[in-house]
């Protein structure tokens, strides 16, 4: 696949203070493009980062055929810039694809992009450990018409922006409220796809929790609204009694890469874990006897987010001694390790990508 790069003509000003980049708020010089009609892609090209024109009747904007991921580049070992596991992210934009009717991407010609793009833009990449370069592919149905079925034509594009590490000040593990109201996805639907409506039908519980002081939502199975299932935007694991419990992979709770390398993590380590039902009154249960020891969630973004508090109903529990656990702070250590290079990468995570 040729790239055709435009260079921007107006490189912006890189930030200097990476701790204070925050999250998603700054772009960097350059993005990928790349068109889908009469059943291939074409068009690759890379151009300076900017607004792109499309017909107000493009169907993504009316039937929400829009399917995204997000990754990071990091400076790893021996200086060199490196991705973590970018194929996962592929594959799973491949199965978000097919959830809706979108077409799928060659992984390799994605993988090259996410190079070139990359390094055309390497000197946005934080230099402090934890920050990162976040990379956000999404897909969308670009077919002016008013009508639901699939889209014929769609635009594949990639945005990057630095980022600062999320506990630039150590943890901060937060309190979460159990969502009553409202379900995240059910089994056959779309929660196990990375796709923008799955956010934005989020968005009523995500306010409730804050007019009541928590960060997050924990999220409950949409069928008995008894089985948890999701924090926030992260897939969410639980210690009880010395054993690890998610939520299992059933079709209505995201395949989280960091999930999938936490347990990977635990297996190595003999930690016993469980992808089984974990229901809302076993973990109130499990607190009452003492036994509910961690509880933290799992994403790209934060990698491990600790949970200090839970509320459900009218009942609010603690978890453990309200600080962060030692095995959280042991797969969070371990994983910044792998990733910056600090540590072993027994697993091959790593994919170095400027030589
Ligand atoms: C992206 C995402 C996750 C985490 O996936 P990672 O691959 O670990 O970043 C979990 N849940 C939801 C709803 C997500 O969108």
């Amino acid at each position: 696949m040729v790239i055709k790069i435009t260079r921007t003509e107006k490189p912006k000003e890189i930030p200097k203070d990476d701790l204070a980049l925050g999250f998603g708020k700054v772009f960097s010089d350059h993005m990928f493009l790349m068109d889908y009609e009469s059943l291939s892609w074409s068009n690759p090209r890379i151009i300076p980062y900017g607004p792109i024109s499309m017909d107000p009747a493009s169907m993504c904007l009316h039937y929400g055929q829009e399917i995204f991921e997000g990754l990071k580049a990091y400076h790893g070992k021996d200086d060199g810039i490196y991705l973590f596991r970018p194929r996962k992210n592929i594959e799973r934009m491949n199965r978000s694809a097919k959830r809706l009717m979108m077409p799928e991407l060659d992984p390799d010609m994605v993988i090259d992009a996410l190079k070139e793009l990359v390094l055309l833009d390497k000197d946005w990449i934080p230099t402090t450990e934890g920050c990162s370069l976040y990379i956000r592919p999404t897909m969308i149905a670009m077919d002016p018409f008013l009508g639901v079925r699939p889209s014929n034509t769609y635009l594949f594009f990639i945005i990057t922006g630095p980022v600062a590490a999320y506990y630039a000040e150590g943890f901060n593990p937060v309190s979460i409220y159990t969502a009553d109201k409202y379900v995240r996805a059910v089994r056959g639907g779309v929660g196990d796809a990375k796709t923008a409506g799955n956010y934005a039908a989020s968005l009523a519980a995500q306010m409730d929790a804050k007019k009541q002081g928590y960060s997050q939502v924990l999220w409950l199975d949409a069928i008995e609204r008894r089985y948890v299932e999701e924090v926030g935007t992260m897939n969410i694991m639980f210690k009880i009694a010395g054993e690890v419990i998610t939520a299992p992979l059933k079709g209505s709770i995201l395949p989280g890469i960091t999930r999938d390398s936490v347990i990977t993590l635990l297996k190595s380590w003999n930690v016993p874990v469980s992808e089984r039902p974990l229901s809302i009154d076993e973990i109130m249960e499990a607190s009452d006897k003492g036994t509910l020891e961690e509880v933290f969630g799992t994403g790209t973004a934060a990698i491990i987010s600790p949970v200090k508090e839970i509320a459900y109903k009218d009942k609010k529990i603690q978890v453990g001694d309200g600080k962060t656990g030692p095995l959280a702070q042991k797969i969070y250590d371990t994983l910044l390790a792998i990733q910056y290079g600090k540590g072993e990468d027994p697993y091959g995570w790593c994919m170095r990508i400027d030589k």
